[in-house]
């Protein structure tokens, strides 16, 4: 049987193509960046053109470089960017618009509008989100709002939504000629317009946003076969068969299933996911409830998800706003130069604190100052500070499942720096693991294309292909981890009331 599945991963900035072999080990890989379109501030789009091209392009060139037949590709699974909103003309395949992407914040006055009526928690119920400019629903109904005729083409079926799975998939699988317009599970719990129990859209909270229910995909498995390439593409007839959205992917790709198993990814935030099994978890800690993945008809897995906004990015910090250092890595660096923090603490509350403390008003503090701490004891407090804010998540979750993590598999470029991983062991009491192939994302795609035509038999079998890089057990006693916590959240709690009117007003100049 053909060995090998292709993973697509149409990220933010690139899009890239990885073939990996039964093994799960990497063949090849092809990657290409598109433009990041900032119109206004506030504003970001992408062509989705520029995208699907892309798309045709790596995928053609990790096969070339792959050196194998088409023949001997079983499967292609996609993951991608959550929440970014493309609407395309149904009978030209042309958007109407370009992407809306995630960070976008130009729906801001019309999500506050509706959070007037019931609070921004009115939606959380049905959805697990809170009502922001985050999740697509609002950006499908600005486009709706200014393309002109759009809703009412809409309503007569002419226009499709889709996030990046589902532009793709539909251009993959024929586009104007017969493609297939389906998402699934995971990224469709991510639009504010699903229903987390019936994992269907819920014709009220489209009623809310008056969005056409005819202009949205239908919801399909995360692993199941949607489609196949149309002939004349690259890949040609080889089925899709996986489809989940970035952090979900990179949690299965960690072959974390069950509940209670958890990976938290460092990139320039931090983005965490603890399985809750088949039960849906709210939280009173303010993290997000989630699907975290449904295999064929078997029952939708959910997780609960918390994000740091500010993680890797506050090394870049120290290296393009202070200067601190010339490359990322060479933090790890100066932080050996010292023994501990020398007191300092540092958050990083560069726009306010976000889960758990929902703390608009904080803004970022260094403090515990004496004339002892230097550069190094700075370096060192930054990197503690992911492992500190981990911790506030971690804490969390554990609250609101009432169940202890058994160990935290971790992912991303801040894994690569041992002392923050072992700081990250200690501060928790936790076990961390990283995994020997740390391209999660795209490994969790081509686990869940593989495992629906036949590559992999089971998860089980999956579970067996994950392979440990490296473990960093906790070595710091109970005390002294009490203790340097306490103190963290000492430090939090200094950063907090900063913005009145008075930084507002000399803000505004
Ligand atoms: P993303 O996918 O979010 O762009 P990556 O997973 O590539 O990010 O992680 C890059 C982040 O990790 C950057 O913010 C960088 O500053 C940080 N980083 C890279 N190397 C190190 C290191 N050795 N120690 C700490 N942080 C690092």
């Amino acid at each position: 049987m053909a060995a090998h599945v292709i993973a697509l991963d149409q990220g933010t900035t690139s899009t890239r193509a990885i073939v990996f072999d039964r093994a799960g080990e990497i063949v090849a890989t092809s990657q290409r960046e598109h433009e990041q379109i900032l119109p206004r501030a506030g504003w970001v789009e992408h062509d989705a053109t520029e995208i699907r091209d892309n798309t045709l392009w790596v995928l053609q060139h990790a096969l070339d470089e792959a050196a194998i037949d088409v023949s001997d590709v079983a499967a292609l699974g996609i993951t991608n960017q959550r929440e970014t909103v493309i609407v395309w003309d149904r009978a030209t395949g042309e958007p109407i618009h370009n992407a809306i992407v995630w960070q976008d914040t130009r729906t801001q006055a019309k999500v506050d509008e509706l959070a007037r009526d019931g609070g921004t928690d009115r939606f959380a119920d049905q959805t697990g989100l809170p009502l922001s400019t985050y999740s697509s629903a609002s950006k499908i109904a600005w486009i709706l709002d200014r393309v002109p005729g759009a809703r009412e083409r809409a309503g007569r079926g002419e226009l499709l939504f889709g996030t990046p799975d589902t532009w793709l998939v539909w251009n993959l699988t024929g586009g104007t000629d017969g493609g297939a317009h389906v998402t699934d599970v995971t990224n469709a719990s991510r639009t504010l317009l699903m229903d987390l129990r019936t994992l269907d859209w819920d014709d009220e909270l489209c009623a809310v946003w008056d969005i056409p229910r005819q202009m949205l995909p239908e919801v399909r498995s995360s692993s199941e076969i949607v489609g196949a390439i149309a002939g004349g593409l690259p890949a040609a007839g080889v089925p899709i068969a996986g489809i989940l959205g970035d952090q979900q992917a990179a949690t299965f790709g960690q072959t974390a299933f069950e509940a209670g198993e958890s990976k938290n990814t460092y990139g320039t935030g931090n983005f965490l996911i603890v399985g809750t099994g088949t039960e849906i978890v709210r939280s009173r800690n303010g993290l997000i409830t989630t699907v975290a993945y449904r295999v064929a008809d078997e029952p939708a897995r959910y997780a609960l998800e918390g994000s740091i906004a500010v993680t890797g990015s506050l090394v870049q910090w120290l290296r393009d706003n202070l200067g601190l250092i010339a490359e990322s890595s060479d933090v790890e660096r100066l932080a050996a130069t010292v023994e501990d923090n020398g007191g300092a603490y540092f958050v990083p509350a560069f726009s306010g604190l976000f889960a758990p403390y929902w703390r608009p008003d904080a803004r970022g503090a260094l403090v515990g100052l004496t004339r002892f701490v230097n550069k190094g004891h700075i370096a060192r407090a930054a990197l503690e500070s992911t492992a500190f804010q981990t911790r506030d998540v971690i804490d969390a979750v554990v609250e609101d499942t009432a169940t202890a993590l058994p160990e935290l598999r971790v992912d991303g470029g801040m894994t690569r720096n041992d002392t923050l991983m072992q700081f990250q062991a200690d501060v928790l009491g936790v076990t961390v693991v990283r995994p020997r192939i740390t391209e999660t994302t795209a490994l969790g795609a081509a686990f869940a294309a593989g495992l629906a035509t036949g590559v992999w038999a089971d998860l089980d079998e999956l579970r067996a292909l994950w392979q440990e890089d490296r473990r960093w057990t906790p070595a710091m006693d109970e005390d002294q981890r009490e203790r340097r916590y306490r103190v963290w959240r000492k430090a939090v709690s200094k950063s907090l009331d900063w913005t009145d009117a008075d930084t507002e007003a000399l803000d505004a100049g």
